[in-house]
């Protein structure tokens, strides 16, 4: 079947990107922030957990244990946009897909603007600050996981922190140029934004389920909307203590 004939059944990969583990010298800044008695604090507060029978797994796990790999809430997530090869209107529906998943997690999202960075695992030095994330598009010519039906991937890489936890600090969503185009943005635009935000998620730390009514499952059906599992993993993932 021709992609265009089969937009509403276009195939998103979890694909994660590698996981990196490398170790992070300690910030000096949250170390004074200790010495003085002031503990990390979250930009956002920490969404409420409700369980609602849904289906979530997540995208890694903490070796040895079924915890949830996340991101620190007490620091954003920050990210740039490629807007290269994007559809009209493509940064803003990245920035809907991202407030949702804000909203969501209750994990603040830092815009560091434009970049001319592609949206490959960056991520990780061995010393300095990780890459941020970056969202940007591309064909299979570039990034051979957008074969096929594949409208998007996504995925973060993670480093251990001080108390030996994984931690993601980087990541990177690619979106295929082929899916993305302005006649599906123009014409589809809430399935294309929930395409960007199954993406987003995998950034955030779920993985795929066998539910169709998640957005997690791994075939948009013409889902738009989060489901009930995608919600409590989302909230579950925001919840996690700061490093
Ligand atoms: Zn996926």
């Amino acid at each position: 079947m021709s992609r265009s004939s089969t937009r509403l059944t276009v195939v998103l990969t979890a694909a994660m990107l590698a996981a990196v583990v490398a170790w992070h010298p300690a910030d000096q800044v949250e170390l004074i922030r200790r010495a003085i008695g002031l503990g990390p604090e979250r930009p956002m507060p920490a969404p409420s957990v409700v369980q609602r029978g849904g289906t979530f797994t997540w995208a890694m796990t903490q070796p040895g244990s079924d915890d949830p790999v996340g991101w620190d809430p007490c620091q954003a997530i920050r990210y740039r946009i490629n807007p290269a090869g994007g559809p009209p209107g493509g940064d803003e529906l990245v920035r809907r897909a991202i407030d949702r998943a804000s909203a969501a997690t209750g994990l603040a999202f830092d815009d560091e603007g434009e970049t001319e960075d592609r949206p490959f695992p960056g991520g990780v030095k061995l010393f300095g600050r990780p890459d941020p994330v970056v969202i940007g598009w591309a064909d299979e010519a570039e990034y051979a996981d957008l074969a096929g039906q594949v409208a998007g991937v996504g995925g973060a890489v993670a480093e251990r922190d001080g108390g030996g936890r994984l931690r993601f600090v980087s990541g990177g969503v690619v979106l295929d140029v082929d899916a993305f185009t302005a006649t599906a943005v123009a014409q589809q635009p809430r399935v294309m934004e929930a395409i960007v935000l199954h993406e987003v998620a995998h950034v955030v730390g779920l993985g795929h389920v066998s539910e169709p009514m998640e957005l997690m499952y791994a075939d948009n059906t013409g889902q738009v909307e989060l489901g009930p599992g995608d919600r409590e993993g989302l909230a579950r993932l925001g919840s996690l203590p700061c490093r």
